[in-house]
């Protein structure tokens, strides 16, 4: 399931052949939205926006296409007039006049004007995106501390979308380790620094992630990492996949447990369940 850094790095493939670009053809694959092709056609992409897995397709005359991937659903971007040989069914598909981006599978489609997007009812309940308009580290300290968070559990609250959108399973891991704090931690259980190491790492983390293309060691450790075999994970993350290998920190162990039904990975030692 790909994570807020994932889609993101797809949204910047979708606008490089995009933005700036007339929209000569689109079709929508949904007779309910067919209409709209006749408001979109002729106008310019201006700006890409993911909002955790949602993806904003911003148009110069203040429309906008709301899409969620969901579990199936795939952009891929070609030569225009060269389809991808697939068996996916086409809902979606943007014509420049040199490329063509295509959405394949995804069922969840919608046009909004851009002053009512907000209400849309998934992107009304989403916290702030950390990569397409990123918040301020003290903006999420601030979060953290609010009402509605601030009694539950880290490992539980960095799953809620509504928290923070785009962090999922193996960036909450990441970031909890990165910032020193015990997944079953309270949020208001954290000391002020604690609170803003927590939140400036959430930051760093998926922004690493992102620049990356999924890694979130620091270069001087993935290099050292790619050198061990292993599996996949094991090459990418601080503790993410490595139970029972050593911490990068220290001498402990990583442990791996289950929280909101996902596995989760952290160090016993660098995460104390106590606090400072
Ligand atoms: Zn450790």
């Amino acid at each position: 399931m790909p994570e807020g850094p994932e889609i993101r790095r797809a949204a910047d493939r979708i606008a490089a052949v995009l933005i700036n670009e007339p929209i000569e053809e689109i079709a929508f694959a949904f007779p309910e939205l067919q209409r709209f092709g006749k408001l979109l056609r002729g106008a310019t992409v201006t700006e890409v926006e993911t909002r955790g897995k949602a993806m904003l397709t911003h148009f110069d005359n203040d429309w906008v296409i709301y899409s969620h991937n969901q579990l199936y659903g795939i952009w891929k971007i070609a030569r225009r007039g060269k389809l991808p040989a697939t068996r996916r069914s086409l809902r979606l598909a943007l014509h420049t006049a040199s490329h063509s981006a295509l959405l394949y599978s995804a069922s969840d489609i919608s046009v909004w004007p851009r002053d009512e997007i907000g209400m849309h009812p998934f992107l009304a309940r989403l916290g702030p995106d950390l990569l397409s308009r990123p918040p301020q580290w003290q903006e999420i300290a601030t979060r953290l501390d609010e009402r509605e968070f601030r009694g539950r559990a880290l490992g539980a609250l960095y799953l809620d979308q509504g928290f923070l959108a785009g962090v999922g399973n193996y960036l909450r891991s990441e970031i909890l380790y990165c910032a020193r704090v015990h997944p079953a931690r309270r949020a208001q259980t954290l000391s002020r620094a604690e609170r803003g190491r927590l939140a400036r790492e959430s930051l760093a983390v998926t922004r690493r992630s992102y620049d990356t293309g999924g890694i979130t060691l620091p270069p001087r450790l993935a290099a050292q990492a790619r050198r061990e075999s292993g599996a996949f994970e094991r090459r990418r993350f601080f503790v993410f996949g490595r139970d029972g290998h050593q911490c990068y920190r220290c001498d402990d162990v990583i442990r791996r447990g289950s929280m909101g039904s996902r596995r989760i990975y952290w160090c016993p030692t660098c995460q104390s369940d106590s606090g400072p």
